[in-house]
């Protein structure tokens, strides 16, 4: 597998009002995410303890679904496993001034830790990278579903995806509860949550809630320990990390100023975001 990201970032930002070639896949199957974000990266329950564990817990974004059968809370019937609903945590994609695939720049939603003036991602290559990130496409490969990168190149020519065969281990995904998919133990707790994920305006509470159950969860169980439960929603409430900050900033400037990624030097790096490397 060999993919060329130079001036792409097309799995880290929603590009849909650039093009049709970017769609509505996720939203077709069996369960359908009940938020519109467009390729959500899932994280393990390692990954999401960690950015919990270093006050990252304000860029989580926790993700309910849809299906024909399941829990009906606040007017939705919520994907479910014994009774229990079922959700994914990813990260946040606020409104950024990005300009990939040489178009002109514009707010679009983009992963928090995605720099607009380099179009890299700012934990590359850290212990915080995640592993969808690091192995993309990998699975769609050994699994032939299309890829981002084919899709953008569909829609904007160019030679994205430049090797095909899928590494070593792809494609093999049980999805075991608790390690990237988690249950929420009490359907009731739910009641006005899933309103507010389905209409895109969770609060910090709703989003702490559903992020700290995944942070207690047993692996391969639907139970949640107490003590790590309450811990770990204080420390999403409590979170003041510098990209959950930068996030706020960009959500009150979207779509009132000039989209000009260069305004991330001021909303980003000077609230410490590391630094990418650039294209050389
Ligand atoms: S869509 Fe493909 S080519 Fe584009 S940034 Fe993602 S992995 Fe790279
Ligand atoms: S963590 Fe990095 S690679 Fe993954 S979606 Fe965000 S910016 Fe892109």
């Amino acid at each position: 597998m060999e993919v060329n990201c130079e001036g792409c970032a097309g799995c880290c930002i929603d590009w849909r009002s650039l093009s049709t070639a970017a769609g509505d896949y996720e939203q077709q199957g069996r369960y359908r995410p009940l938020d519109d974000t467009y390729t959500l990266v899932p994280l393990s329950s390692d990954e999401l303890r960690r950015f919990v564990a270093d006050g990252f817990g304000d860029v989580l974004a926790p993700r309910l679904f849809a299906a024909d059968e399941g829990v009906a809370v606040d007017g939705h019937t919520l994907a479910a496993i014994e009774g229990t609903p079922v959700f994914q945590v990813g990260l946040r994609k606020p409104p950024k001034p990005v300009a990939p695939f040489d178009a002109d720049p514009a707010w679009l939603d983009t992963c928090v830790f995605l720099d607009p003036t380099t179009l890299q991602c700012r934990i590359h290559g850290t212990d915080r990278y995640p592993e969808a990130c690091a192995t993309y496409p990998g699975d769609n490969l050994a699994l032939d579903h299309e890829t981002e990168c084919e899709r953008v190149e569909a829609a904007f020519g160019g030679d994205r995806l430049r090797e095909q065969t899928p590494p070593d281990g792809a494609g093999i995904d049980p999805m075991p509860l608790g390690a990237t998919v988690f249950g929420h133990p009490d359907a009731g707790r739910l009641a006005g949550v899933v309103e507010r994920v389905a209409a895109a305006r969770p609060t910090d509470t709703d989003r702490a809630e559903l992020v700290a159950v995944a942070a207690a969860h047993r692996p391969g169980s639907l139970e949640v320990d107490r003590d790590r439960y309450e811990s770990a929603r204080a420390a999403v409430l409590d979170a003041d990390s510098w990209a959950g900050r930068a996030l706020d900033e960009w959500e009150r400037r979207a779509n009132r100023t000039e989209p000009a990624p260069s305004a991330a030097r001021a909303v980003e790096d000077d609230r410490g975001a590391p630094p990418t490397p650039g294209w050389d």
